[in-house]
C-alpha cells in the first residue's frame, strides 16, 4: 500500500483517486479551489455531456491529438464502463442526438454527486483550498509538493490531473506547466482548441445572438480547402461561435490567410436553390425585395444579406435582374468571411498541447522521466471534438493512472 497524492479534482483526478483507492492505496485528492470539480459543473451548458455512446472505433475518429496514445486507456475503461460507473453512483443517464450521454436530470451536479459517492465509498481523503505551486524533486523522484500557503504534502506516488489552461476561473489555470518543465518534462505548446472565431468582417456584429441551424462551413487557407462541417452556429459581437465553428477552430493555426465559406442552404445545390429563389420571387413578385425572403432566412438577417448582395432592399422583386439574383444566390450558398484569429485560450472549451505524451507510458500513464509521477486528463497533450469525448478521455486516463501505481 502506498500513500498516493492526486492533484486536481476534475473527472481525471477523481477517477484516478477512486481507482487508486480501489487498488488498495491510501489516497488524498488535493484541489486548489474551495470545492471539487468546478469545471465539470459548467460542462455541457450545465448538463454535462459525460461521454459518447459511439463504438470505440468511431470514438477515436473524434479524438484530435495523439489518439494512438489513448488506445489502451480507452480499451481498459470504455464508455460502457463509464456509464455503469456513473449509474452505480446513483445518476441515471440518457443518450441524445449524436450519441451524446447526459444525466436524465440534465444537471451536471448529479454527475459530480456520482463521483462523490464513489470517492466517499472508497475512503478517498479530499483536501480543498490546497493549491500546489512547487514539485520538490530529488534523484528523479518527487519528495513533496509545496502548497501556496507554504505547507508541504508528502506521498509515495503523485498523479497530476490539473487540466489545461482554458476557463482559468474554474481552477485549471495551466500554471503548473512551468513546474513540469522544470523537473524535466517537455510541454507541447498550448493552443486554444474548440474556441470561437474572430472575423475581420464587421457585418456579423449586427447579427450577434442570431443562431443559424444546419449550415455548412468550409475553412480555406488561401485558395486551398482545409476542412468543412455541417451543423449549427451563432453570430457574436466578435464573429462566430457554436458547434461547427468550434470544430473549424481546431484547424486554424498562425497566419492571416484563412477564410470561411458559409453555405446557408447546404441541402440544395446552387442550381436547385436558384430555382427555389425564383419560385419565391414569383410568389412575392409585387413585394419589395426586403419583404420577400422570410421563407428563407430569419428576419434579422434579411437586410444584411441584401446589403451584402449589393441590391436596393426597396427594389420590387419583379424588377430584380438576373445578375442581382446571382449575387443573392452567391450570398446564400457561398458567403465568404475572413478570419481575424481565434479567441484566447481562456475561452477555449479544451486546451490543445500540454505534457508531451512521448514522455508518458500509454499503458500506465506513468512518467518516463520522474519515478513516482503519473498524469491523467487534459494536462496531457490530448484533446478531442465536443460530444462527451473530452470528459471520457479524462475518465479513462484517470482510471489507468490510478490502477497502475
Ligand atoms: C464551458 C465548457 C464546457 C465543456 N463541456 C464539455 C462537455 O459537455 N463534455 C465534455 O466531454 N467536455 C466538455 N468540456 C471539456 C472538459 O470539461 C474538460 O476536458 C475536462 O474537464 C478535463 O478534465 P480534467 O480532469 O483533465 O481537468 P479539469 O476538469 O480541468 O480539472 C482540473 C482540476 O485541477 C485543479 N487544479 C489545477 N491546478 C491546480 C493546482 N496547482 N493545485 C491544485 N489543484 C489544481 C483545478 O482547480 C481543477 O479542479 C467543456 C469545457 C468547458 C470549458
Amino acid at each position: 500500500m502506498k500513500n498516493v497524492v492526486v492533484v486536481g479534482s476534475g473527472p481525471a483526478g477523481m477517477m484516478a483517486a477512486i481507482s487508486a483507492s480501489k487498488s488498495g492505496h491510501n489516497v488524498t485528492l488535493i484541489e486548489g479551489n474551495n470545492r471539487i470539480a468546478k469545471k465539470l459543473y459548467i460542462t455541457g451548458k450545465g448538463r454535462c455531456n459525460v461521454t459518447n455512446d459511439k463504438s470505440i472505433e468511431n470514438f477515436f475518429d473524434n479524438v484530435l491529438t495523439n489518439k494512438e496514445f489513448l488506445y489502451s486507456a480507452l480499451y481498459t475503461f470504455t464508455n460502457e464502463d463509464t456509464k455503469k460507473f456513473i449509474e452505480d453512483g446513483g445518476t441515471k443517464l440518457k443518450v441524445e442526438q449524436g450519441d451524446r450521454v447526459f444525466p436524465v436530470s440534465d444537471k451536471s451536479v448529479d454527475i459530480i454527486k456520482s463521483f462523490e459517492k464513489h470517492l466517499h465509498k472508497n475512503k478517498v481523503k479530499i483536501q480543498i483550498e490546497s493549491k500546489v505551486v512547487k514539485l520538490n524533486v530529488e534523484d528523479n523522484t518527487i519528495k513533496s509538493l509545496t502548497l501556496a500557503n507554504g505547507k508541504k504534502v508528502y506521498g509515495d506516488h503523485f498523479i497530476f490531473a490539473t487540466g489545461g489552461a482554458s476557463y482559468p476561473l474554474t481552477g485549471s489555470d495551466g500554471k503548473l506547466f512551468d513546474e513540469f518543465k522544470r523537473i524535466g518534462h517537455s510541454i507541447v505548446k498550448l493552443k486554444p482548441s474548440l474556441v470561437p472565431v474572430e472575423l475581420k468582417d464587421k457585418w456579423p456584429i449586427s447579427l450577434q445572438g442570431l443562431s443559424i441551424k444546419n449550415a455548412s462551413m468550409a475553412l480555406y487557407k488561401g485558395d486551398k480547402k482545409v476542412i468543412s462541417f455541417q451543423g449549427d452556429f451563432i453570430f457574436t459581437h466578435f464573429g462566430i461561435s457554436g458547434p461547427i465553428v468550434l470544430k473549424i477552430s481546431r484547424y486554424i493555426f498562425e497566419g492571416n490567410d484563412y477564410s470561411i465559406r458559409i453555405d446557408f442552404k447546404p441541402a440544395l445545390d446552387e442550381k436547385t436553390f436558384d430555382l427555389r429563389l425564383q419560385r419565391d420571387f414569383q410568389k412575392y413578385k409585387n413585394k419589395d425585395l426586403k419583404n420577400s425572403l422570410d421563407d428563407l432566412l430569419p428576419q434579422k438577417f434579411i437586410p444584411v444579406i441584401i446589403e451584402l448582395a449589393k441590391i436596393n432592399p426597396e427594389k420590387k422583386v419583379n424588377s430584380i435582374t438576373k445578375e442581382e439574383r446571382r449575387r443573392l444566390v452567391e450570398c446564400f450558398k457561398n458567403l465568404i468571411v475572413s478570419v481575424k484569429g481565434l479567441r484566447p485560450i481562456s475561452e477555449a472549451i479544451v486546451t490543445s498541447g500540454g505534457v508531451n505524451v512521448d514522455e508518458i507510458n500509454p499503458s500506465t500513464m506513468k512518467s518516463r522521466i520522474i519515478n513516482n509521477l503519473s498524469f491523467a486528463g487534459e494536462v496531457m497533450d490530448v484533446d478531442a471534438f465536443t460530444g462527451g469525448y473530452n470528459v471520457q478521455i479524462a475518465i479513462f486516463t484517470g482510471f489507468l493512472a490510478g490502477s497502475n501505481i
